[in-house]
């Protein structure tokens, strides 16, 4: 017996994403939701909608004990977890499947390796990745950590093991910072994530964020659907994604996904993953890889073709890959925006009641989001209400379809950074593919 019941772990635009999936594939669809998201869209589509707890996202959606029970009562044989919340806890996921609950997602214990960011590195590194020059492991001694930064030459970083959301790193520039930086470290990675392990590698200077997607079908197949590129960010958070990457050429490509690809075969990868890299002057530089859906997929969805919801659920329902690597192809080009409730210009989160929407259309252009008239966006969770993706036969199309898709879209009554993603489309850097991590908050600065 195939699933056929899928219970939808998450909120927003994602937990709509993961239902339109299932309804195409006959599956029906559960919603939990906290008390503050009664109303919001997936909710009303669901087939059916179980109340799991007040706002607070440690009540509802990291509810463990409740999503079960939701789960049993309305009698899912599948959970799939989206991004963010529970979609990376190994226990909950050992939870789901000690339950004979389908698990849309990893084995957990990938998902454990993974997110330890030592462990992660070091399992890269047997699997063939190519990793940023470091530290072996752990590193406590100030001695050792000096030897290896002067191994590898300043400046150097120094990363928090249980690290996560751009959190716990510090710069060190020179060998006289060394100690007291790496004591910083440990004891503000010991109150952020109650681990005070840290590592040293190399720091790049400029480089690009350039992540490639996995599937395995945890059988030992794997393949690889290319890369985005997501150098444009604010404080670690993605704004703009791009898909294929404006710098890498066909050759490149083929060669790193599949070094990624006969990683995760070699692995027993099962599910949706992304292998996220930094890039400098032609070299690849493993950082982490995330077990799960990422929020910029769908431009890779519109450059292969492949649903990658559907490909996760048929995955987690024993099926093979529904394509082989060599029958994928890699066509045009696909731009997402992360359209945010905040204000353009400060940042500042505006949540509050959408008095008028209207979407954007047309050809290749697609908008996943929760939001209708009418709707109050909650304070309470992510201020990210909408992804615009846009395609194009190629990139230059593809930003003039975008700059249009743009203009068309409204949303009253709430501040969204749709006109910040106006002006980026207008620099040249931006329109050249010209840009690294650093791009964006360098220009925030001199911006008006
Ligand atoms: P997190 O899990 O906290 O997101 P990552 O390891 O993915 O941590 O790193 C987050 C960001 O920090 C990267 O996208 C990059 O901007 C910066 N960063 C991480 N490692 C390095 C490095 N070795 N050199 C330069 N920048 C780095």
């Amino acid at each position: 017996m195939g699933i056929s019941r899928i219970l939808i772990a998450n909120r927003g635009e994602i937990a709509l994403r993961i239902h339109r999936a299932a309804h195409e594939m006959g599956i029906e669809t559960v919603a939990v939701h906290s008390t503050a998201d009664a109303e919001a869209m997936h909710v009303r589509l669901a087939d059916h909608a179980v109340c799991i707890g007040p706002p607070s996202a440690t009540e509802s959606y990291l509810n463990v004990a409740a999503i079960i029970s939701a789960a049993e009562v309305a009698q899912c044989d599948a959970i799939h977890p989206g991004y963010g919340f529970l979609s990376e806890n190994a226990k909950f996921a050992e939870i789901v499947e000690a339950h004979d609950i389908k698990w849309i997602g990893p084995k957990p214990g990938h998902i454990r390796t993974m997110g330890d960011k030592v462990a992660a590195k070091q399992t890269a590194g047997e699997l063939g990745l190519p990793l940023v020059p470091g530290s072996d492991g752990a590193v406590s001694d100030p001695e050792e950590g000096r030897k290896i930064a002067t191994e590898i030459g300043y400046p150097v970083i120094i990363k928090a093991a249980s690290g996560g959301g751009g959190r716990g790193m510090k710069v060190c520039e020179s060998e006289d910072q060394l100690e007291t930086l790496m004591k910083q470290a440990g004891s503000e990675a010991k109150a952020a994530f109650g681990d005070a392990t840290v590592y040293i590698e190399k720091y790049l200077g400029n480089p690009r964020h350039i992540e490639f997607q996995v599937f395995g079908d945890g059988e030992g197949n794997a393949i690889h659907l290319g890369e985005r590129d997501c150098s444009l960010q604010r404080r670690h958070q993605k704004v703009l994604e791009e898909a294929p990457s404006p710098i890498l050429s066909d050759d490149e490509r083929h060669r790193m996904g599949m070094i990624c690809a006969d990683a995760m075969a070699k692995m027993g990868y099962r599910g949706a993953g992304t292998i996220e890299f930094l890039w400098e002057d032609g070299g690849f530089y493993f950082i982490e890889m995330n077990t799960r859906l990422q929020v910029e997929h769908p431009v890779t969805e519109a450059i292969t073709g492949v649903d990658l919801v559907r490909e996760q659920i048929r995955i987690a329902d024993g099926k093979p890959l529904s394509v082989a690597q060599d029958e994928l192809e890699f066509n045009g080009h696909a731009i997402e925006c992360r359209i945010n409730a905040e204000d353009p210009f400060t940042f500042a989160p505006s949540p509050g009641k959408v008095t008028y929407y209207h979407p954007a259309g047309g050809m290749h252009v697609r908008v996943d989001s929760g939001l209708y008239a009418g709707y109050s966006i909650p304070p309470y969770y992510d201020s990210m209400i909408a992804k615009l993706i846009v395609y194009g036969r190629n990139r230059e199309g593809c930003i003039m379809r975008l700059r249009r898709a743009l203009e068309e879209m409204v949303v009253e009554g709430v501040k969204t950074s749709i006109p910040l993603h106006q002006e980026l489309l207008r620099q040249d850097d931006v329109l050249n593919g010209d840009y690294s991590i650093k791009w964006l908050e360098e220009w925030l600065e001199t911006r008006e």
